[in-house]
């Protein structure tokens, strides 16, 4: 699939062939119909980031998808739901998670930091949480979800 790389801190991000994500047993692939830029991507991009960021690295975190294939094990979800993502993954068992405050977990990983981003084709998310899909059905065009991603992006700053 083709991917915006960035490869070294401070030049331009590439475009590139990468691998495409499979899924895990739990993991929902999307493919990503929007894709905002977020302050911290060019901070990602500057390197100020650079102890949590891994290079090359595919930055993205505002991700408006399509499930296009799901692992074994999910069943809330289906292919050609479209919807926000979550981009906080968290563990769901810390003493953070266990108490609703998964937005700092221990163990927390978030796509386009740690995890690669939402400037690619295709990008993998887990499904074991309603936090990181908003399974929408009532606004099929996608500007709309675009809006409720930067809405979404909002209320977590
Ligand atoms: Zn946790």
């Amino acid at each position: 699939m083709k991917a915006m790389v960035l490869e070294q801190y401070n030049t331009n991000l590439k475009m590139k062939d990468v691998s495409e994500p499979t899924p895990g047993p739990r993991d929902l692939i999307l493919k990503v119909h929007k894709c905002g830029i977020c302050g911290t991507d060019l901070k990602i991009v500057f390197g100020k980031l650079s102890q949590i960021i891994s290079l090359p690295h595919i930055p993205g975190n505002e991700i408006v998808g399509e499930i296009v294939d799901k692992g074994k094990d999910v069943e809330k979800y289906s292919r050609g739901d479209m919807g926000v993502v979550y981009f906080y993954i968290s563990c769901g068992d810390c003493e953070m998670c266990r108490t609703g405050r998964e937005n700092i977990c221990f163990n927390i990983k978030r796509l386009g930091f740690e995890l690669n981003g939402g400037y690619a084709e295709y990008v993998r998310i887990p499904a074991y949480s309603s936090f990181v899909l908003l399974k929408i059905q009532v606004f099929q065009h996608q500007n709309w979800l675009f809006y409720l991603m930067l809405l979404q992006h909002l209320t977590i700053l």
